[in-house]
């Protein structure tokens, strides 16, 4: 303020003495002079304010540093997500190592709107920049991959800068993981209606026609009320496969302490089996070793894990008339089981093996089979009562036992569904 004053002095000190000047020195012109020293004056006058005001913006501008400090840095690096620190003209000033790595790498010293072209981040770091405030948004990235961050702009403040933003803190958290569950989870809710719904609309149809049309009809009235029964079987296959994935993913995170042979699981499925089996036409085969095959499992789960491998192979496999069911003893260095090895128990791992000789699985489904609702062929699941659940709880429970299942399958030439356990040592055990 003082400093426009005294500026306004000057110009108004300079104008009285042109004017004085040429009224002394010719008194006719002094009204005329007066008058053009007046115009000059409001003239300049105006001019002076936005003058001061730049000049006050190059000396705030000068104290700006033009870098980052050290410890601003070492805040970007200690934030675990992709940091970048912009000056007030939006030029990248820093990025932190992990943006290099997420990112394809922002140039220091471009605008950070040259690196990431999509009109939400240049609209967020716009609003902060001109309110000076944090803004936040969601980004999706969706080349090269579907990628969801949550993207926050925050003005940091500074005293050297009297309170003006020196830089703008822009950080990506990645929310990819949280959208995915939350799709899957909504996919999930939908697939199960949709399988409830199914028989449940059957079973509503058959009532209304016994009520009807069908009342006095003893012969339709048996065959409907099968169908009806079977149509109730199915759904509560169905809600009893959802109740073991949810207790199953209740316990995901309890690794299971019991000690169990797995040659004890093997006989047991074979045996509960054999009925569904014969009634199929196929034969299941065992290859144990003849000592125990001990690993760290719940063996009720185990059994659920094999029943559902030798059920599906005897069920899509039937074509082929024969189930193997293998079980190996694997050490460290030979992973092949010719050795004298078999049934001693030694270090290392055991490997089951549940072999069809059906129709086989084409290599494009092979990834997706243990995905919850996945079906080869939906209409061939529900003719041999599948719920499309079997393979996503097998996955799910031999992920708790820190393992997973493998496939190897050519089509017309069966399917192997493998699962290897690392075994128990006969030393740690005593
Ligand atoms: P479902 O209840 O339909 O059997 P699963 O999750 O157990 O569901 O299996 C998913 C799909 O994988 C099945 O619908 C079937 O298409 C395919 N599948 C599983 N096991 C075999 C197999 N041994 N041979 C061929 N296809 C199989």
């Amino acid at each position: 303020m003082w400093s426009r004053l005294s500026e306004t002095g000057r110009l108004a000190l300079a104008c009285l003495a042109v004017a004085v000047g040429v009224s002394i020195h010719d008194p006719a012109r002094a009204v005329i002079s007066a008058l053009i020293a007046a115009v000059v004056f409001a003239v300049f006058a105006a001019l002076i304010p936005s003058t001061v005001a730049r000049q006050e913006r190059v000396a705030q501008q000068a104290q700006r540093p033009l870098w980052p400090d050290n410890a601003t840095k070492a805040v970007a690096e200690a934030f675990g997500h992709p940091v970048y620190i912009l000056d007030p003209q939006g030029n990248v000033r820093y990025a932190n190592q992990l943006s290099t790595q997420v990112f394809s790498a922002a140039r220091v010293g471009d605008p950070l709107n040259f690196s990431f072209r999509q009109p939400e981040i240049a609209r967020l770091l716009e609003l902060s920049m001109k309110n000076q405030e944090r803004a936040v948004a969601m980004y999706h990235e969706r080349v090269p991959a579907d990628r969801w961050f949550l993207v926050s702009v925050s003005p940091v403040l500074s005293q050297v800068t009297s309170g003006q933003p020196s830089w703008f803190m822009v950080t990506f958290i990645d929310q990819s993981e949280i959208k995915r569950a939350e799709e899957m989870r909504s996919d999930f809710i939908a697939n199960a209606s949709h399988e409830l719904r199914t028989p449940l609309v059957s079973l509503r149809g058959f009532v209304e026609t016994l009520q009807g049309p069908a009342s006095a009809d003893p012969q339709a009235t048996k065959r409907f009320l099968a169908i009806m029964l079977e149509q109730a079987e199915r759904m509560s296959r169905l809600i009893d496969d959802l109740l073991s994935l949810s207790r199953i993913e209740m316990k995901a995170h309890l690794r299971p302490r019991e000690e169990v042979d797995i040659r004890d699981v093997i006989n047991l499925v074979q045996r509960s089996l054999e009925n569904q089996a014969e009634s199929l036409g196929v034969v299941v085969n065992t290859d144990l070793p003849s000592g125990p095959a001990m690993v760290r499992g719940d063996r009720d789960e185990l059994v659920q894990v094999f029943s559902n491998l030798v059920e599906n192979a005897c069920k899509y496999g039937q074509s082929g008339g024969k189930v193997d069911i293998s079980v190996s003893l694997l050490n460290e260095q030979n992973s092949s089981d010719n050795s004298g090895t078999r049934g001693v128990g030694s270090a290392g791992s055991v490997e089951v093996a549940v072999r069809d000789y059906g129709p086989g699985i084409a290599a494009e489904h092979l990834p997706r089979l243990t995905e919850r609702f996945y079906r080869v062929d939906i209409a061939d699941s529900r003719q041999k009562q599948g719920t499309g659940l079997g393979l996503a709880i097998v996955k799910h429970i031999l992920a708790r036992h820190g393992t997973r299942l493998n496939v190897s399958s050519r089509p017309g030439e069966g399917a192997t569904f493998s699962v290897k356990f690392p075994s128990i040592e006969l030393a740690e055990r005593g």
